[in-house]
């Protein structure tokens, strides 16, 4: 009962119906569906797809794999290794479960601001995030069932072919575009009319990939300007990237589909799975003589266990907890690991080559019509509430606020036309929303990206409450390197990070391209040549 209760409550469609039943306890009929309805609740509780996995709390002494984070990565391995019935897998994952907010597409930056994030920020740094709270950027994570795919934008794009051809070309074998493409097909259900017949893409996958049932009259008038500039509108995920597109995003039904909702809910009845949750991985323990990895060290409510593999351990940590993790176990730089007393079992470069696609937030485009996403209005309008829980549409279904997103190549890239050696392999992207900062009435947005109140005030004041949409130009190979540190040999001590941005200048040339180039764009089209105006000031 507790159960079906609790369900009721994280289910607001279910409340309503829950409500309903309720109000009608006067006839014996009503009594009557009102048991059907709890009926269904708990028929629906055990076979729904979305119903959340179990939590395991007594373990076995060894599983055939064990698999560290439940987040993108290791939500799909934890669910392909299981097919095979004959092997055990013990998934250990840190957060808890995901919940009503996480769920709604356009509240994104708001389920950053939820404990579910392990909140980390870059050390200060006086050549970048200097409008940021401590001169710190913040770097979100998911730490939660399903990971940073939880608090993502849920923007479905898959790599550029020539990456992954470079990365084979590096030597590491079965990841060239034509090895990797077949496993993008299997994961996936489209959900996109058009692209149903596409080679690119493929139906009956544990991944929901759709557009947003809903749009602003902006998004049409992003297209139209990309092609009125020359570049196509096309899917970024088929033979070439190039062009403008609406958003394809990993939703189901108006709602995020998170990694543990495509890959572990629907499995959770797997008796060869075993899940336990809010399960903190504190080291991986590595045989010294063979340098083999036979088992981890984790707490759960407050007590220490130790499990072993008898084949595997996967860690899918997260780019930063993983690093972490082997560090703490004794992988990594020699020097680093002394200075902190942590045994050397590896002297490797762990923690070096740490990478971010620095990106431009603030570009605002103030418009004349009421048609962008406003805060305030969002937050004060209740049939777009009632709207997103009875039918899954309107604005609170757009993902991350993001309508749509170009690829495009700056005078950097060696490819203007087809024929060159670099075309295709755009170095820019740009993501449109129909919103931007000078709509964050309430402050919620600001405060996610961590934007410090006279920054903001400077920047958007004297246009705060304007509606406005916005372009994000985004680099896509920064050169620049940042690197990971431990703070210390506490693996409960969040780690450093420099993140070095601009450090080689190549990627602010390629960003001001972009800010140049969006600052066109956003006067193209018939829709937003009538009215656009500069939302922001440069400092
Ligand atoms: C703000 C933001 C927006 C983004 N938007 C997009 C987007 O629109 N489209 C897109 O494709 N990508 C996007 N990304 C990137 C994408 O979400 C990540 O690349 C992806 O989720 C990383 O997957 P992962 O499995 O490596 O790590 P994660 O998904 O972070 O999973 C790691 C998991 O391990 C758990 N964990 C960590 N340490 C331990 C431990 N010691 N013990 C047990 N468990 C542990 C964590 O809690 C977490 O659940 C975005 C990222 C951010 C931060």
């Amino acid at each position: 009962m507790c159960a079906v209760f609790a369900r009721i409550v994280m289910e607001p469609r279910l409340f309503l119906r829950f409500i309903l039943a309720a109000t009608s306890l006067n006839t014996i009929h009503a009594q009557q569906s009102l048991l059907d309805s709890l009926m269904g609740l708990i028929r629906g509780g055990l076979q729904d797809p979305e119903g959340i996995p179990y939590d395991t709390r007594v373990f076995k002494t060894e599983y055939d794999f064990i698999v560290v984070g439940a987040g993108s990565g290791g939500s799909v391995v934890a669910n392909r290794l299981t097919e095979v019935p004959g092997w055990s897998v013990l998934l250990l994952e840190a957060g808890g479960d995901e919940n009503f907010v996480t769920d709604i597409p356009l509240m994104a930056s708001y389920a950053q601001l939820l404990g579910i994030n392990w909140g980390y920020r870059t050390e200060p740094d006086e050549n970048y995030c200097r409008g940021m709270v401590g001169k710190r950027c913040r770097w979100p994570r998911g730490k939660v069932m399903g990971g940073t795919s939880v608090i993502n934008y849920m923007v479905y794009t898959r790599g550029n072919r020539r990456d992954y051809d470079l990365w084979e070309e590096l030597g590491n074998n079965g990841w060239g575009y034509k090895s990797v493409l077949p496993y993008f097909l299997k994961s996936e259900d489209i959900g996109i009319p058009e692209l149903m017949n596409s080679s690119y893409h493929s139906s009956g996958g544990y991944l929901n990939v759709q557009e947003a049932p809903w749009r602003t009259p902006l998004a049409p008038a992003f297209l139209e300007a990309g092609q009125e500039l020359g570049y196509e509108v096309r899917d970024p995920s088929s033979e070439s990237q190039l062009g403008f597109s609406y958003v394809h995003a990993t939703v189901r039904n108006g709602s995020r589909c998170s990694a543990s909702k495509a890959f572990l809910r629907t499995i959770r009845n797997r008796p060869n799975l075993h899940i336990a949750k809010k399960a903190r991985v504190t080291k991986v323990l590595i045989n010294s003589k063979t340098n083999e990895a036979f088992g981890v060290q984790f707490v759960k409510n407050r007590c220490t266990h130790i499990v072993r593999a008898k084949k595997e351990i996967i860690l899918s940590a997260g780019v930063f907890n993983s690093a972490q993790l082997l560090m703490l176990s004794g992988v990594g730089p020699r020097q680093h690991l002394e200075e902190l007393g942590i045994p050397v079992i590896k002297d490797l470069k762990v923690g070096y080559n740490l990478q971010d696609h620095v990106s431009m937030a603030a570009l605002a485009f103030l418009i004349n019509d009421s048609v962008s996403l406003i805060e305030g209005r969002l937050l004060s309008n209740l049939s777009y509430g009632l709207d997103y829980i009875i039918n899954r549409n309107g604005p609170l279904t757009i993902p991350g606020g993001a309508e749509g997103i170009a690829f495009i190549q700056t005078k950097y890239i060696n490819g203007s036309q087809p024929e060159d050696p670099d075309y295709g392999w755009p170095d820019l992207e740009i993501v449109y929303g129909p919103g931007a900062l000078t709509g964050d009435t309430v402050g919620s947005l600001r405060t996610g990206l961590g934007i410090t109140e006279k920054v903001f005030r400077q920047v958007f004041g004297p246009v705060a409450g304007r509606d406005a949409y916005g372009l994000v130009p985004i680099i896509l190979r920064p050169r620049s390197r940042g690197r990971m540190k431990l703070r210390s040999k506490d693996p409960f001590h969040a780690p450093l990070l420099y993140a070095n941005y601009f450090e080689d200048v190549h990627d602010l040339h390629v960003l001001v391209e972009g800010v140049k180039y969006v600052s066109i764009f956003a006067y193209m089209c018939a829709y937003f040549e009538k009215g656009t105006e500069q939302g922001f000031r440069f400092l």
